[in-house]
This record gives structure tokens, sequence and C-alpha cells, in this order.
């Protein structure tokens, strides 16, 4: 890891501006006095660049400066930061932002800087001066937001400035962290409401979150004590995204097939462990695709270079484990694999959201195997055993929710309804029935009754529970198949009545026809990496009532419908295949030469590339062909300063680039 440097260090500027800001101090003494006289829609031009709010953004930036608490639940990618940028800038004391995402703190604070807002951060990586430096600036009020980590309230340093410097908005950021309903529950977040029970006057308290359902969102409002908040919870439907699942025979091969659709473009591929991460980023290497890894037991050199590479888009896609993503702020990423099924839908929306943030289409696959589901249970079962905060009842209350949301997840992923509806509706939305930009909504099923099938199933493995007997899988289907093997003959089960009973069928069906029963819930899975499969309350209703057991399966072959090219966004929305924006709204050449002026600079300054400028900036750019410094201005994603920091250098590159194509 680079030494995060503190509000004052100077090492990270580009050394042809020289008038450039990058202290907190500096920042602040050149820009204005707080609070400012300007309007909100000012700031958000000055200092980001843009020209208008988007949806809700204007309306919780109201609220916050007449002083009322908010509860903003918006999906990834909708702009949430802006929320309480934006009012930092305009209110006369600190801004304390609460984010659990130590490693990003510096990509954040660098973000602000080089958009002139005198921004900082305190968490462990800081050395104890540079920590004395940054508490000193923020006393001195030169620094208008501080990002700290939520141990941080706790540190008497920070107390001490907490009671001596007025603190004007306290905005937390992934608020569901408070919520043991949460996927992501940290105890150290229920500690926010005494830190601002303690200050000398309360500020308002935002709390922000991409992933809340009602009880996640109560919680939130009751953890966090927050007074009438001012409420915004956004549709979570990202249009551009296309969901698809798929329950390939090899993992491996539809993933290749994935790589080679994106051949040019950035992608991400998630793994739940450090060794299939490495599995799969070699078997894609080995297969020509320009890929790179990222997981914890990488060294922290070794993670941040791979990171780099592939913001910097030198290598085009990301094999990682979970640990990788959060708030990476990259907006070309075209697709993201899942090659292992997340342990909820919460965690799975989010990573997928990573795709596709400029707003182009992008593709979000979901590879299935029922061994996931096992991985799941394992996994989870490990993460609460080894949380030392956490004590019994806890744990098993949070092992409970934990495998409910499992089973939502897998609900997900076997599901032949609307995928885009299934996600939606998770999050307490009313979708229409089809969105047609999912792989379900675009696969053509047919019904087949199974309900003989099913029956001869569910009661074989109901016999085995009079024998007192659970097995796995594949036991049943060699009962049911009458398998003449010495393991059968040693159990005695070819002596149960339904030894045989599926004679001719094949295992392969048997399982597939097992799957949809567990997936009914007539029958339960149970546990550990390998399944017991058990009756239940509903296996004994079903036998008894012999109802009809109907599956859907796709009508074509599920390997030819699901990895064609994704059919478009929406409805007629245009190529689903992401083409660089630049070629639909500007010159691709040009936008190609921003780009590599933007990787030079962002090179110079060890800053990624999104920090200088976002792609749908150097699009604008690439667009209009701005020719002066006020024409630059009005391009979406310039402010101030960095017109100042960086126009020259992108003025003289489009100018360059007009004179050879005149
Ligand atoms: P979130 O935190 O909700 O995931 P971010 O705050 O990171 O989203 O914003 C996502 C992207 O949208 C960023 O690149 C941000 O600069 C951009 N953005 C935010 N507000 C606006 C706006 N009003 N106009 C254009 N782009 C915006």
């Amino acid at each position: 890891m680079h030494e995060l440097p503190s509000a004052g260090d100077h090492s990270a500027m580009p050394r042809e501006c020289p008038d450039a800001l990058n202290s907190a101090t500096e920042t602040a003494k050149a820009n204005c006095e707080y609070p400012s006289t300007e309007s909100p829609a000012q700031v958000l031009q000055r200092y980001f660049g843009y020209s208008t709010f988007r949806a809700h953004q204007e309306d919780i930036v109201r609220a916050v400066l007449t002083g009322r608490d908010v509860l903003a639940v918006m999906p990834t990618g909708a702009g949430k930061s802006v929320c309480y940028q934006v009012p930092a800038m305009l209110l006369p004391g600190l801004t304390v932002v609460v984010s659990p995402l130590i490693s990003l703190m510096k990509d954040q604070v660098s973000a602000l800087r080089q958009n002139g807002i005198p921004a900082a951060f305190l968490n462990s990586t800081l050395s104890a001066a540079a920590r004395t430096q940054v508490l000193r600036e923020a006393r001195d009020g030169a620094c208008k937001l501080l990002y700290v980590a939520p141990e941080r309230l706790d540190d008497p340093a920070f107390r001490n400035l907490a009671q001596s410097t007025p603190i004007s908005l306290v905005a937390v950021d992934e608020a569901h962290c408070v919520s043991q309903w949460g996927q992501d529950f940290r105890p150290s977040y229920t500690r926010i409401c005494g830190f601002v029970d303690s200050l000398p006057q309360r500020p308002p308290v935002c709390a922000f979150t991409a992933t809340a359902t009602a009880r996640v969102r109560d919680d939130i409002r009751e953890i966090l004590r927050l007074n009438s908040p001012f409420t915004v919870v956004s549709s979570f439907d990202r249009p551009n995204l296309r969901f698809e699942t798929q329950r390939p025979r090899s993992k491996d091969a539809a993933l290749l097939s994935i790589c080679q659709q994106h051949a040019s473009d950035c992608g991400i591929v998630y793994c739940s462990t450090t060794k299939t991460v490495e599995k799969t980023c070699e078997l894609l290497q080995a297969n020509g695709v320009n890929a790179t890894r990222y997981h914890a037991k990488l060294s922290d050199a070794e993670r941040r270079k791979n990171q780099d590479d592939f913001i910097f888009d030198r290598s085009l896609v990301m094999v990682a484990t979970t640990a990788f993503g959060m708030g990476i702020d990259k907006s070309n990423v075209s697709f993201v694999v899942h090659y292992n099924m997340p342990m909820d839908l919460e965690s799975y929306y989010q990573e997928a959201g990573r795709a596709g943030r400029d707003g182009s289409p992008a593709t979000c696959t979901l590879l299935y195997s029922p061994k996931d589901v096992s991985t799941c249970q394992f996994l989870l079962e490990k993460t609460i055993l080894e949380n030392p905060d956490l004590d019994v009842s806890l744990r098993v209350q949070l092992l409970e929710r934990g495998q409910e949301r499992i089973k939502q997840m897998t609900f997900y992923a076997t599901t032949t309804d609307c995928l885009r509806g299934f996600i939606l509706r998770y999050f307490g939305e009313r979708p229409p029935a089809l969105c047609e930009n999912c792989s379900n909504c675009s696969t053509q099923f047919e019904e087949q009754d199974v309900s003989t099938e099913a029956l001869k199933i569910v009661s074989c493995v109901y016999r085995l529970r009079e024998r007192e007997r659970t097995v796995g899988r594949t036991t049943i289907a060699d009962i049911l198949v009458g398998s003449g093997s010495q393991k059968m003959l040693d159990a005695g089960y070819d002596s149960l009545s339904t030894f045989g009973i599926m004679r001719g069928v094949s295992k392969k069906r048997i399982l597939f026809v097992l799957d949809r029963l567990i997936e009914a819930d007539l029958l339960s899975a149970q546990g550990g990496q390998y399944p017991m499969v058990a009756a239940n309350a509903n296996s004994a209703r079903f036998l008894k009532e012999r109802t009809s057991f109907v599956i859907k399966v796709p009508k074509e072959p599920a390997v030819k419908a699901r990895t064609a090219k994704p059919a478009g966004v929406g409805k007629g929305a245009g190529a689903a295949t992401p083409v660089p924006a630049a070629s639909q709204h500007g010159d691709e050449a040009l936008f190609e030469q921003l780009r590599t002026l933007r990787a030079s600079l962002a090179q110079q300054q060890e800053v990624p590339a999104y920090v200088v400028f976002h792609n749908t900036t150097l699009q604008d750019m690439a667009l209009r062909k701005p020719r002066t410094r006020e024409q630059l201005l009005e391009c979406s994603g310039v402010g101030e300063v960095k017109a100042n920091r960086y126009g020259e250098a992108f003025l003289e590159c489009i100018a360059a680039w007009a004179e050879d194509h005149q």
C-alpha cells in the first residue's frame, strides 16, 4: 500500500499545475468562507462539474440544510455521496462521515481533494503524526469533510476534537451495518448514536445505504435514533443491467465463453474462496484473457498493484473474492460474473451492481451449482463462529437469518421467473411480471408434469426416515435406480420398497428433479459440505395429498439460450454489448487519446484514473470537443478546480486532435 498522504502532504500533486490545491488547509483558504452563500446547484457545478442533480439528490441536500435527519436508500451508482458532500460545503462546521471502508478512504479523500474540497480521513493506517495533523486541521476549520471508521468514534483524541469543534453534519455511509438483520452487521456501528449524543449540539444525522430491506430500514432509524428523518427509498432497478443465471455443466467453460463474448471489455469475476480465485485466474490467463487477481492472502503490495492494473485498464478482468470492490468507482465494468453463488441477495446485488455504473448496458451472470449452497452454509458458520464480538444468543440469531438469506439466494439462482422481478420483490418493490432483459425473460420454458417421479423420490426419502437414516443426494439416486454397488448391499438399501423403482431413469434426471423438490421445500437439505436430504412436514403432506408437481425446463438447449449475446436493454434500447460510449456520442479515437492523457496524469499522481476524470466526462469531452476553458466547464464532471488543474492539458489534446482531423 502507498503511504497515505496527510491533508498537508504535497507530494501527490501534478507538477505542471503550480496553483493546484492539495492540502485541506490550502483548499479551504482558497475557496470560500463557510457557511457559503452559494446555492446547492452552484456548489454541485463548481466542485463536481455537474449541471443538474440526479433524482432525490436535491431534496436530500435541502432537507439536510434545513437541519433534518435523512434516511436514504438508493442503489449503487445513484450518487449518494453528493447528498452529504454538497451540504458539507455549505454548512459552517465540520462534516463527519462514518464509513467502514478504511481501505477506500484514501481514494475517496483524494477524489474530493481533486475537486478542491478540503477533506481528510482518520484511521489506523495513518501514523500518529499524520493523525495529529489531521486533527489540528479539523480543529482549525481547514477541513470540511472528515472520514472516520466507527471505531475512531471512541478515540479520546477524536472525542476531544468533537467537543471543541462545531460539527454541522454526521453522515453514516453503509448504514445497514448497524442492523443485525443486514448481511454486513458491524457491532462498532452501534456506537454512532452514543457519539452523536455526546456532542455539545446535535447535528443532523444522515444515513445512506444501498442495501436495505424494510427490517434493516427500521433498525437504521431506531439504532441511529433518527429524528423524523426525511426518507428516500428509491427504486433499486438498474435497467441497464441484464441479469443471467446459468447452471452449466462446466463453470470453467461457461466463464471462458462469457470472457470471449466480452473480449475487449472490463469485467469482474467473483469467487467465494481464495483457492478458487487462484485457479480461475490461472484458467483465464492460460486461455489468453488479460486477467489479474485479488484476495486477502496476497501481500498488500500485490493487492494494490493488481487493483491499480484493473483500475488503470492494464488488466481487463479482475478475478477476486468479495474483498474486492467495495466502493470501487470504476465506471466501465461491462460484466460481472459470480463463479460461486454469494451468501445473500444483498451481497449479490451490490457486487453485480459494480457493472454498468456509467449507465451503459452491462451483464451480471451467476454460475450456479447445487454445491454452492453447502459452501455458503460452511462460510456462514465459519464467519459467525469466528467473530469474538458475538455472544451465544446473537450467534444463533445471526445463523438463522443467514440461513434464510442463503435460501432466498438459492431461490434466485434456480427460479424460472423474471430475475429482475425476483430481486426487486426481495427489496420490497412491486415490479412488472417480465423485464425482458434477463435470461429467464428471454428463455422459452415449457412446463413438465413430473408428479410421478417426484412421488417416488419423496417416498424414498420418507422410507429412509422410517429407518432413521438420512443420506446424501447421490445415495438417494443410487437407491432409486437400484444400483448393485456393495455400499447399497452393505447398508441393506436393497430391501427398501423404493429400491430400483426408477430403474432406467438416468441419475442426472433424478438429481435434477430432487433439486427442484428441495427448492420447492418438499424436501430439506441440511448442513455441511455434503448436505443430507431429509423429509419434512411438507413431504408428508405431499405423499398424502398427491398434489401434482410441475417444473419448468428451457425449451431450447440451456447453454445455447443462455450464452447467446444479450438481447438488448429493455425494450429495444439499443445494442447490448457495450460499445465504447464515445463511439455512440463522440469520436472514439479522440476518446482514446483523452484516456491515454488521463492515464499518464493519474500515474504521475499515483491516483486511480477515475479520480482525474470519469469515463463519462471523457466521453462528453469527445462529443463536445471544447476549445476554451468555458466550454470545458460545460462538460459533465469538470468543476473549477479540475479545469484549473487539468484544463490546459486536455484542451491541448483536443486542439491537436482537431488539427489532425480538419
Ligand atoms: P453511490 O455512493 O450511490 O454508489 P456515488 O456517490 O459513488 O454513488 O456516485 C456514482 C457516480 O455518479 C459517481 O461517478 C459520481 O461522480 C456520479 N454522480 C453523482 N451525482 C451526479 C450528478 N448529479 N450528475 C452526474 N453524475 C453524478
